[in-house]
């Protein structure tokens, strides 16, 4: 009966688009009880747009947006393709030299002779500084509404660095992801969760958008990439056979330290490679599916 149920599965998988990279993860699959979901390109489109924009006393928006467009301009983090958009629709040129990518914090660069920092809540943790007064109104406002806000940040010589700007930055739910997570529950599954390296507020409202319930599922928000696999860990630990959901280079460590590791849509190869199962879509739908694939599969083999 096996090679029949195999070319059932592999038919049936070809089907809706799933690659069975690891039968032993697919046959897990069906017991699986925690599904755990990278937030950025996976729940949410991760295509951001750039919702506000502030400055400190003596810069325009304007200013801010371009040293910031032209300090993201060589990296691919969806929050940077967002800034760098809106300072070219904007008209606002600048040219940026000595990137440096700040793993999971941000980028720096130099801008018209003088180096510049852009990045998230991380970035100000390292190198420990506040944001001032005026700026800080809008950005509870922006956070209470759940955009990302990222800072431009001043790094000259001699003196500490210095928040100079800020920006609230907003990436969209799915609709399928709310299905996905309603489905995903109906079907059995105790636990959602989803990791992030956002702020909490940014987490937390992403979560009450898809259905979260309080006190059951969880958010891991704040988590630095060489972290991310941390999360699945402490799932475990609680008893639960988890599936990871994830992207990015970022996510490998997580896919591959899951029960059962699935790369969606146009994953990177990292993320492929350490992942059990790979979803040709980016439909968190998908995941409804492979468990639906696990349980036809194997339910007569056991
Ligand atoms: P995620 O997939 O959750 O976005 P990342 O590790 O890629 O995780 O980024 C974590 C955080 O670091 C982001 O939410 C953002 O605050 C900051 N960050 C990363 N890259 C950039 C960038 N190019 N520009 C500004 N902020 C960035
Ligand atoms: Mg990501």
């Amino acid at each position: 009966a096996i090679p029949l149920v195999i070319a059932l599965s592999t038919a049936l998988s070809a089907r809706a688009g799933i690659l069975v990279k690891d039968r032993i993860a697919l046959e897990r699959m069906r017991t699986v009880d925690a599904v755990l979901f990278d937030k950025t390109g996976t729940l949410t489109k991760g295509a951001h747009t750039v919702k506000g924009v502030a400055a400190v006393t003596g810069m325009s928006e304007d200013d801010v947006l371009r040293v910031a467009g032209a300090v993201e301009s060589d990296s691919e983090h969806p929050l940077a393709r967002a800034l760098v958009t809106v300072a070219r629709d904007r008209g606002l040129p600048a040219r940026a030299t000595d990137f440096r990518s700040l793993t999971g914090r941000g980028v720096q660069a130099t801008v018209d002779g003088t180096a510049y920092a852009v990045g998230g809540p991380a970035l100000l943790r390292d190198l420990d500084v506040t944001v001032p007064q005026e700026l800080a109104g809008a950005e509870r406002n922006w956070s209470a509404r759940g955009a990302a806000v990222l800072h431009l940040l001043r790094l000259s010589e001699g003196a500490p660095p210095a928040v100079i700007g800020a920006f609230a930055l907003e990436d969209e739910v799915r609709p399928e992801a709310r299905e996905a997570v309603a489905e995903l529950r109906r079907h059995g599954v105790r636990k959602i969760a989803m990791i992030t390296g956002d702020a909490r507020p940014v987490a937390e409202a992403v979560a009450a958008d898809l259905g979260f319930r309080a006190g059951v599922d969880e958010v891991f928000a704040e988590v630095l990439p060489a972290d991310k696999d941390r999360a699945v860990a402490d799932l475990q630990a609680q008893g639960l056979t988890v599936a990871m959901v994830g992207d990015g280079v970022n996510d490998a460590p997580a896919l591959a330290r899951a029960d059962v590791g699935l790369a969606i849509g146009a994953g990177t190869d990292v993320a492929i490679e350490s992942a059990g199962v790979i979803l040709a879509s980016s439909d968190p739908r998908g995941v409804l599916a492979v468990i639906r694939l696990s349980q036809a599969s194997y339910r007569k083999m056991v």
